[in-house]
């Protein structure tokens, strides 16, 4: 079941990564496109090193702060229709209800609650879930974290709002520059949401106007540099061009919170274990433990690089960075 689930996301995606393609010329074509400057720095296109193609998407890296990122990128207002309607965003939903993603969800996010935690005001804090999808994070919030935290979520996709109101979940279809003013938050978790925006940067001043004072933000994003990355590279599914538009690196995301005015209060990587890359490459099958990690990973290397030196020197899958707003 989750295997054909999984396998029926790829091919919808593969497909509706194609319909932005000029048969013509095989790149993406400019009536979805534009160029852009870097999201982070600001620097001119001249400025880009061009690093590969992928199925007629391009990627680049600033050459002035470091970041990865597409170029020419989909245009935003394009951006925001597709994921109200994607099919294949449909099925990512679907596979995010599965009781095994579920699983080891579980304990990920309870993690992370964890640390937020650590670093909140006293009192019975607000969270705002950004990109909260069918809501699991926020259910697992209201599980056990009850007496502690109140949370919603803002989501774009219908199918995954609609899960979580039928959980009742307090989830609404809407942006973040749709909230009204007045509404503040303790505490805002972006979970794998940074990398699909075109603007970190106005996205992160939009924050502060819902913010309390020393209110937190934690993020967590790809790890352009992760352990999976540098052995796969550009083959890696997170190189996908539409939906990832950013791909940060430690030196890149915290820059993006210090120059908007926030002060890091914590990072590091996480998913740092042989297991979860293992997982994450046999993409259509993660939960199947009969497959040898060797079939991924040589033998030598899997001897070497066990899971405190890929914590130590940040290569986990993800990074995790959480932050004070700016006031
Ligand atoms: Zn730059």
């Amino acid at each position: 079941m989750d295997h054909d689930l999984r396998k029926k996301y790829f091919e919808e995606l593969e497909k509706e990564l194609q319909e932005l393609i000029d048969p013509e010329t095989g790149w993406l074509n400019w009536r979805y496109a534009e160029l852009i400057p870097c999201p982070l720095c600001g620097e001119a296109t001249n400025c880009h090193e061009k690093l590969f193609i992928k199925n007629g998407y391009a990627f680049v890296r600033c050459m002035q702060c470091g970041l990865i990122f597409t170029n020419p990128q989909v245009k935003t207002d394009f951006l925001k229709e597709l994921y109200g309607k994607s099919r294949a965003t449909d099925i990512w939903v679907e596979i995010q209800e599965s009781s095994q993603e579920q699983a080891w969800k579980k304990d990920y996010y309870l993690e992370n609650i964890n640390l937020i935690i650590k670093y909140c005001p006293g009192r019975v804090c607000r969270l705002l879930d950004i990109g909260c999808s069918s809501g699991y994070f926020l259910q697992l919030v209201e599980n056990y974290f009850n007496d502690k935290i109140k949370a919603v979520g803002i989501e774009l996709n219908e199918k995954a709002v609609s899960y979580a109101l039928s959980k009742g979940l307090q989830v609404r279809k809407c942006l973040l520059e749709d909230l009204p003013k007045e509404e503040k938050y303790d505490i805002f978790t972006l979970f794998g949401l940074i990398e699909h925006l075109p603007s970190p940067k106005p996205f992160l001043e939009q924050i502060k106007e819902h913010a309390n004072p020393g209110a937190v933000i934690l993020v967590i994003v790809p790890n352009a540099y992760s352990l999976y990355h540098l052995f796969l590279q550009q083959k890696s599914v997170s190189f996908d061009g539409r939906n990832h538009l950013l791909y940060f690196s430690e030196d890149t995301i915290k820059k993006l919170f210090r120059d908007t005015g926030h002060e890091v209060l914590y990072f590091d990587t996480i998913l740092t274990g042989l297991d979860n890359i293992k997982r994450t490459m046999q993409w259509y099958d993660p939960y199947d433990v009969s497959i040898k990690t060797e079939k991924y990973i040589p033998l030598s290397m899997i001897t070497m690089l066990n899971e405190d030196y890929i914590y130590q020197n940040n290569l986990g899958l993800r990074l995790r960075l959480l932050a004070r707003i700016a006031g």
